[in-house]
């Protein structure tokens, strides 16, 4: 038996024997740069209409641009160019396509960087039609835990769907396409498997938990039987999910428990149409400057502000300010370009750096809230200063709009993100002088560790389970108590189930959460007393290793 950690990518839990899929191609080509675009082509068009008619159209999109791509002149001269001057084909095809992903990977948008694994994938199906690799005859006719270093999305749909249980892979991150087809595929998946090749082999019997990120291989009698049983449990769980999306939360010891929810952009809230829910803890306000050219209208603002304020009343909506820098650049605000943007302007430092547009979104929502409630969260504070500064923003804001005898809201809170270790460590001097915390635990856990939350190179470093972000997240806890303000988490860690108890027992009363994660989290809370969950915070806290921390919180496998 072996216990294997990953990253929890796609919830749920199965247990099948394992396919170990590994491409058998050789190196030299077999076929002609224009015979193995039209089988590469071919191959595309029906993975395609296989995608549409299994998982809808659109996760097909991703295969018309993989033919774009293929279709494109500019990458299919080059290749040629260098097969013309004696170089191997499929070392060519391999070349050009991966200079030009490493271009794209080193950009700094994230958008840019997604394309860079495109033409990854599309270089690797190149070089398979052109070695004549096949379109898989051996894949397995039965259930299996498809495992693999590796998946591209064309990878995968060589697969009958039907088949997979679920994916576990070494490559690729909880947002990787492998991630992205397991959830819609509605299957669990673990990604982040370090030497999978050496730890799964087809035929081993392999038992997976997303929600956790860990696989067991081979597991002995007992450990069987102890996951046999939580089979069992997630049958029912779904049904059990999807009808506590629909009432309130309590934890066990009854009390009522907050659980909000996580948007990017009002087309969200249809996720949440048949949820009840406390309002929305983090509006990411960010796409509303990311999705158009030029700087959003205050018209345009108030109106999207208005819509979730609206859908959302008599409950609060949680306003996060504009929040770019780092790997959110937008070309209309002239960001400089920085060496170590995660440590450079962002969030409220950039808009100290551009006052109209801060001013300007103040004023889109108090004027949208004007006839209900809205919460005003700023983020990357690191200082004092930086909220100070942002009050008296909110107040030219309100100047303004009773200049121009517009209405606008009196009923508003300001809070802070505690994102940043200053912020955490200062947080019984923050809590006096706002109204509400709100936990990053994203940005909290990248500058406690010191590791980039996007680098996957330092992936194993960035870990939740550190004691010192658990410290300051209790820290920060104890000074909001002290201070009678609320404080909600609303990073990802919120919607990571092995540590809702302890921050239940850190006596946080509000978790915000991505909407898929709401009856899950409901559940979880279902089974938490106060008084148990106060003490498993003290053992956590007790303890030293950040493996025996997960090891504990994850109970069991
Ligand atoms: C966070 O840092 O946890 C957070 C919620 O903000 P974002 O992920 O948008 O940086
Ligand atoms: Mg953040």
């Amino acid at each position: 038996m072996e216990m294997l950690r990953g990253i929890a990518g796609a919830p749920g839990l199965a247990a099948e024997s394992a396919f170990f899929y590994k491409k058998n191609i050789g190196k030299t080509a077999v076929v002609s740069i224009d015979k193995a675009v039209e089988i590469s082509l071919g191959r595309l068009e029906k993975l395609k209409e296989k995608a549409q008619n299994s998982l809808g159209d659109d996760e097909a999109k991703i295969f018309e641009a993989y033919k774009m791509l293929l279709e494109d002149e500019a990458l299919i001269s080059q290749i040629k160019s260098r097969i013309d001057n004696g170089e191997e084909p499929a070392a060519a095809a391999k070349a050009v396509t991966g200079r030009m992903s490493g271009i794209l990977a080193s950009k700094k948008n994230e958008y840019m960087r997604q394309r860079a694994d495109d033409i990854r994938y599309v270089g690797k199906l190149l070089c398979d039609s052109l070695c004549g690799a096949g379109d898989g005859e051996d894949k397995p006719n039965k259930k299996v835990v498809l495992a693999a270093y590796e998946l591209t999305p064309v990878d995968t749909m060589l697969f009958d769907l039907k088949n997979l249980a679920a994916i576990v892979t070494e490559a690729g991150g909880a947002t990787s396409h492998t991630v992205i087809l397991a959830k819609s595929l509605g299957i669990p998946a673990v990604t982040g498997i370090e030497n999978i090749e050496k730890k799964i082999k087809t035929g081993d019997f392999v038992c997976v938990d997303g929600e956790r990120g860990r696989a067991v291989v081979n597991p002995d009698n007992e450990r069987r039987a102890e996951f046999d049983m939580r089979l069992e449990e997630e049958k029912t769980l779904v049904e059990k999910i999807n009808s506590l999306k629909k009432s309130k939360a309590y934890l066990k010891s009854g009390e009522v428990f907050s659980v909000c929810a996580n948007i990017g952009n009002p087309d969200d809230l249809v996720s949440l149409e048949d949820t009840v829910f406390n309002g929305v803890g983090l509006f990411r306000t960010e796409f509303l400057y990311s999705q158009t050219k030029k700087k959003p209208s205050f018209d345009n603002q108030a109106e999207a502000y208005k819509k979730v304020i609206d859908f959302c009343a008599p409950e609060y909506v949680t306003i996060r300010t504009i929040d770019v820098g780092g790997d959110k650049i937008i070309d209309y605000l002239n960001m400089k370009k920085e060496e170590n943007p995660f440590l450079g302007s962002r969030g409220i430092r950039l808009c100290m750096d551009n006052p109209e547009i801060f001013i300007e979104q103040l004023c889109a929502v108090l004027y949208a809230a004007r006839d209900e409630k809205v919460k005003i969260l700023l983020p990357m504070i690191t200082s004092l200063k930086e909220l100070e500064w942002a009050k008296s923003l909110i107040e030219t804001a309100k100047k303004r709009l009773k200049e121009k005898e517009m209405p606008y809201c009196e009923n508003y809170l300001v809070g802070i993100m505690i994102e940043t270790p200053a912020c955490a460590l200062c947080a019984d001097i923050f809590a006096k002088r706002c109204d509400f915390f709100s936990v990053g635990t994203n940005d909290l856990v990248q500058y406690v560790t010191a590791a980039d939350r996007g680098n996957g190179n330092v992936a194993s470093v960035y870990n939740p389970y550190n004691l010192a972000v658990i410290r300051l997240i209790n820290f920060a806890a104890k000074a909001a108590a002290e201070n009678g303000i609320p404080i909600s988490i609303c990073g990802d860690l919120a919607a990571n189930l092995d540590f809702t108890e302890i921050f239940v027992g850190m006596g946080i009363k509000s978790l915000s959460v991505p909407s898929p994660m709401i009856g899950r989290l409901k559940k979880r809370l279902g089974a938490i007393s106060n008084a148990e969950a106060e003490k498993t915070l003290q053992k956590v806290l007790s303890m030293e290793n950040e493996d025996e921390i997960e090891d504990f919180l994850k109970g069991g496998i």
